[in-house]
């Protein structure tokens, strides 16, 4: 079965972002790209080239609700009427329920509050956010997609496997003849994927981090042969990537460790070590990204950290020899 990729620019770090064409019948598309000018050309051709015009699609599937891949979603839809389909937790998301992409902003905004960044930095981050709401155009349909279910055209069927972690709602497509999957961002050959921090259900919000690595290894035993990821180039066995990967989180989680004083530290502490010249607008990643190994070293216990109500500050455990501390070598080792 050979899957067609389709490489759309987008406004973000990240580069260009995938779509795939499966082979067969009925017409399905992986991913569409952001809706920003000059992606539903780039679309329109990707798919030409592969003898497809775009109001042929029967189908379009989402990995996950980011802009760079649901962006083009309704556009889409619109032009071939295609049946959309995306794990249920996005589906609000998606269709852009009245207050839902303010009670993201809202969320994101107080797990910054909570995380002690300032509000200079806040402010911006709304901005921003305000900025790439138009990047995704409301779908008026949508239909579920979640673990265990398959997509299948004439050609052969593809699991579901639900991977939460880079997002809540985030599905890989497996093909367990061919042994190729589909991964959009749970893994990219080119850069760690960021566990984005998300609302939890029960909680105030979701441990994506442990979920992210969790999700990895799954991957890990899956036997892959072949991966094609939402951006960047397809890969082989991703057994060493994977492996890369979880020790690149063990590292993090250590070098975050390493910079909490005896006293302990707000989040905001660790995130300016870590990433000095973080953008006031994406500062939720930089914050995910601390908020997350923080989780991991609870889980290892080796910090006392809950991160949901109340303030936020994180104390190491026991006597554990962790090499150099204090805010002056902090400050040190993040310039
Ligand atoms: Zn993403
Ligand atoms: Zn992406």
């Amino acid at each position: 079965m050979e899957v067609h990729r389709i490489e759309i620019p987008t406004p973000y770090a990240v580069g260009t972002v995938n779509a795939y064409l499966l082979p067969g019948s009925p017409l399905t598309l992986v991913d569409a790209g952001p809706g920003v000018p000059g992606t539903w050309e780039a679309l329109a051709e990707g798919l030409a080239r592969a003898g497809v015009r775009l109001a042929e699609l029967d189908r379009l599937v989402l990995t996950h609700p980011h802009h760079d891949h649901a962006g083009l979603a309704r556009r889409v839809r619109d032009a071939s009427g295609c049946r959309v389909f995306a794990h249920p937790v996005d589906h609000a998301r998606l269709r852009g329920e009245p207050g839902v992409w303010e009670g993201i902003v809202g969320f994101l905004d107080e797990v910054c509050r909570r995380a002690g960044v300032p509000e200079g930095y806040r402010r911006e981050l709304r901005q921003s956010m305000e900025r790439l709401r138009g990047h995704t155009l409301p779908l008026d349909e949508v239909e579920p997609l979640d673990e265990g279910d398959e997509v299948c055209t004439d050609q052969g069927c593809w699991r579901v496997l639900h991977t939460p972690g880079h997002a809540r709602g985030a599905v890989c497509l497996w093909d367990p003849r061919e042994r190729t999957l589909i991964s959009g961002d749970t893994l990219i050959p080119h850069i760690s994927s960021n566990a984005v921090t998300e609302p939890g259900q029960g909680t105030f919000r979701t441990r994506t981090l442990p979920a992210y690595v969790a999700s990895l290894r799954r991957i890990r035993e899956l036997g892959c042969r072949r991966v094609l990821p939402g951006h960047g180039e397809a890969m082989g066995d991703p057994t060493r990537l994977i492996d890369e990967r979880l020790a690149f989180h063990e590292r993090r989680a250590a070098d975050i460790l390493r910079r909490i004083p005896p006293g302990g530290a707000i989040p905001w502490d660790l995130v300016r070590a870590l990433f000095p010249g973080v953008e006031p607008g994406w500062v939720f990643l930089a914050v995910s990204e601390v908020v997350g190994h923080l989780d991991l070293l609870a889980d290892q216990g080796r910090v006392e950290w809950d991160g949901q109500e109340g303030t936020w500050t994180v104390n190491r455990r026991g006597r554990e020899d962790v090499g150099t501390v204090g805010r002056e070598d902090g400050r040190t080792l993040g310039r």
